[in-house]
């Protein structure tokens, strides 16, 4: 459990450092097919990462799904995405490892994020027909002076993702990029 303890310490001071960051990023962070929205905030050992996308860019579709094709669509969507290992590849020298991750979805179909439904469904307000998947991810980084580049690997499993706004920050500076299929590393 002291692990456990430690990334909850360290949960509460990234609380206090992303804020800005994602602030910058909903004030020019429309919802816009095709594109998404990516947070990145190395603290100490920790890296944290926010991933913000349109449902569409996902699974095609932005409404609760009709059939058992669309259910499962999702359910393969989150599957992807909930592999955080798959979703980035970091300077090798870093040594990170995936320690949590957690996602929001209008339609969960894994039953792991029931909560975030029921509060999607009672306490927001619609958005008419658009619907977005949010997915953070907690990477500890054995030598994190050593973490130079994040590359994003969800675009060969999302082809309908063109574009990736991302920002950072780490204890060398703040920064930003945007990714694409063919520019998918993002160099801290
Ligand atoms: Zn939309």
């Amino acid at each position: 459990m002291p692990t456990r303890l430690h990334l909850s310490l360290l949960s509460g001071l990234l609380a206090l450092v992303v804020p800005a960051a994602a602030l910058a990023q909903y004030a020019h962070g429309a919802h816009e097919h095709g594109v998404a929205d990516l947070t990145l905030a190395l603290e100490g050992r920790m890296l944290q990462i926010e991933l913000i996308s349109p449902l569409d860019n996902l699974v095609g579709f932005e409404h609760a799904p009709a059939n058992e094709a669309q259910r499962g669509a999702l359910a393969d969507a989150e599957r992807r995405l909930l592999d955080g290992e798959a979703m980035f590849a970091f300077s090798a020298a870093a040594g990170c490892a995936i320690r949590e991750v957690g996602i929001e979805s209008p339609w969960p179909q894994s039953g792991r994020n029931h909560d975030h439904r029921h509060a999607h469904d009672h306490a927001q307000p619609t958005r008419g027909d658009h619907e977005d998947m949010v997915v953070s991810y907690g990477f500890e980084c054995a030598h994190p002076e050593a973490l130079r580049q994040v590359e994003l690997r969800a675009f060969g499993h999302f082809p309908r993702l063109q574009r990736v706004r991302a920002e950072f920050a780490t204890p060398r500076g703040q920064g930003a990029g945007v990714l694409t299929p063919d520019a998918a590393a993002l160099a801290l």
